[in-house]
């Protein structure tokens, strides 16, 4: 059979809470995939402008916009895109765990509505997607199957309720009560979606709902989708 001369491209959307991140390597794991994290690499970026005590919180004032697209330009980081072997580096240091602290992501937002940091993820992306070297890749964000990668041969959201996202994510975060947690989520959530639209699949986009799924179900929903949508099967 005539070998594709890119690999398939399955974007996955949707909040925080979703278990979209967990999902989605998941996935990439059984079918053989390549998967790219591009929540990462917003996290990795917002960690070196903490790390360079840049004011977040400014960033709305062109002067911090300017010094954050300064930093972009020497932002040497590194994202496993192996669902087996993920790690996060940025110049020598390991960032893996450290992308996920609560002051990353109370960071996080800030840095990622500059529009020169989208812009130049956003390529990052498309060339890191299409330069894997396995049939298919997941990326998985907020603006995946709208921005990124519009023609995605498969593009997913992936929503659950927010009762359920917030229960999944403070059993996930032990070290905070499941009060601050969810106040967390929810403050991320609406500064997100201010800049993207993530709550609602646009044209052509399937929903997929695990709010009343367990972790396998979505998994098997996932795959699916995958499978109705390329009418192919891969190696599972
Ligand atoms: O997916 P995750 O929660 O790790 O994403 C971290 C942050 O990165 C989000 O809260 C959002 O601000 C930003 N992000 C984005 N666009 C994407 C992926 C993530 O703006 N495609």
């Amino acid at each position: 059979m005539a070998r594709h001369s890119f690999p398939i491209l399955v974007a996955i959307d949707g909040p925080a809470g979703s278990g979209k991140s967990s999902v989605s390597r998941a996935v990439a794991r059984r079918l053989g995939f390549a998967y790219l994290d591009t929540g990462a690499a917003y996290r990795a970026l917002a960690w070196l402008v903490l790390d360079r005590n840049i004011d977040e919180t400014a960033l709305s004032d062109a002067a911090q916009a300017d010094a954050v697209t300064a930093l972009l330009k020497d932002f040497d980081y590194s994202i496993g895109t192996d669902p087996d072997e993920y790690f996060v580096t940025v110049g020598q240091a390991d960032v893996t765990d450290a992308i996920r602290s609560p002051e990353v992501s109370a960071a996080v937002s800030a840095v990622a509505r500059v529009p020169a940091v989208r812009q130049a993820l956003t390529e990052l992306f498309r060339s890191l997607a299409a330069n894997v070297d396995r049939p298919g890749v997941v990326v998985e964000g907020r603006d995946i199957t709208t921005i990124v990668a519009p023609e995605a041969e498969v593009r997913i959201l992936l929503t659950a309720s927010e009762e359920a996202r917030m229960t999944r994510r403070s059993a996930e975060i032990t070290t905070q009560s499941a009060e601050t947690v969810a106040e967390q989520l929810r403050s991320r959530d609406r500064a997100d979606s201010q800049v993207v639209d993530f709550m609602s699949a646009a044209d052509g986009v399937i929903t997929v709902d695990s709010t009343h799924l367990d972790f396998e179900q979505t998994i098997e929903a996932v795959i699916d989708v995958i499978h109705t949508r390329t009418k192919r099967a891969f190696n599972e």
